[in-house]
């Protein structure tokens, strides 16, 4: 197997493989540093620097946590306000907005109507209303 051999070297049996990039490496070409083997000073490079932005991370996770916190309490004290206020209103305009519903109801089953129909007639006009005409037939 290509696996068992040097990336850089067809002939030179691997002795480690990159903890970065994977690629496997002879004992000439591997770089070891910080207890990790990487195929080249690049890798290593980029393995330290990444365990870098890891600690940061760490550190403004914290902070990151108090903001969601924060903006958790103002979502869920926004969302009472809109709930509050629809309540309001719908107090207020009882009718209209009964009415409104009844009317957004209607609509909506007509256009689902028209659709089935149009399906059952059998005007496939793409790949998704034959798949939908399938599944009303199951
Ligand atoms: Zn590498
Ligand atoms: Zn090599």
């Amino acid at each position: 197997m290509a696996d068992n051999f040097c990336f850089n070297h067809s002939d030179a049996p691997a002795v480690a493989r990159c903890a970065v990039c994977g690629k496997a490496v002879c004992s000439k070409c591997v770089v070891s540093k910080n207890g990790g083997n990487y195929c080249s000073e690049a890798c290593a490079a980029r393995a330290e620097s990444s365990a870098g932005r890891v600690d940061t991370a760490l550190g403004d996770k914290k902070k990151i946590d108090a903001k969601l916190r924060l903006r958790a309490i103002i979502i869920v004290v926004l969302v009472i306000a809109a709930a509050a206020a629809g309540i309001f209103y719908y107090r207020n305009n009882k009718d209209d907005v009964d009415r409104a519903i009844r009317k957004a109801g209607k609509q909506v089953s007509k256009q689902a109507d028209g659709a089935k129909k149009s399906i059952q007639k059998g005007i496939p006009t793409s790949s998704s209303y034959k798949r939908d005409k399938e599944n009303l037939v199951k």
